[in-house]
């Protein structure tokens, strides 16, 4: 495994990212008592703009390795929307040796 630039998911990592779930999902619920029915255009505006947000930012934090050759890479943020997902595992088309698998997620350090 490649030390220098990632780590494995930590407590604190499940923290911030239940904390910035927290935040998101009343936020939706707010919007969503104030603005539905009659506003469902900017309702439906904000819930994208919130969800391309939150997986931008994953797709900028986390990465995954293979657990066929254990080559660690990075993914895009579509490529995140489209691949089935786990708690903590995603099913990837691996780069280097170009199998499918359920890759463990792995946190970027900054
Ligand atoms: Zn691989």
């Amino acid at each position: 495994m490649n030390g220098e630039k990632y780590w494995e998911v930590t407590k604190k990592d499940w923290y911030r990212t239940t904390r910035i779930l927290l935040v998101f999902i009343p936020t939706l619920g707010f919007f969503s008592v104030l603005m539905l029915p009659d506003y469902w255009y900017f309702w439906l505006l904000i819930v994208v703009a919130g969800l391309a947000l939150l997986v931008a930012w994953h797709a900028e934090n986390f990465a995954y390795i293979c657990p066929k050759c254990g080559e660690v890479f990075e993914i895009s943020a579509l490529k995140y929307l489209l691949g089935p997902n786990s708690i903590n595992k995603k099913y990837l088309k691996c780069p280097k040796c170009k199998k499918r698998a359920w890759a463990e997620i792995l946190r970027i350090k900054e």
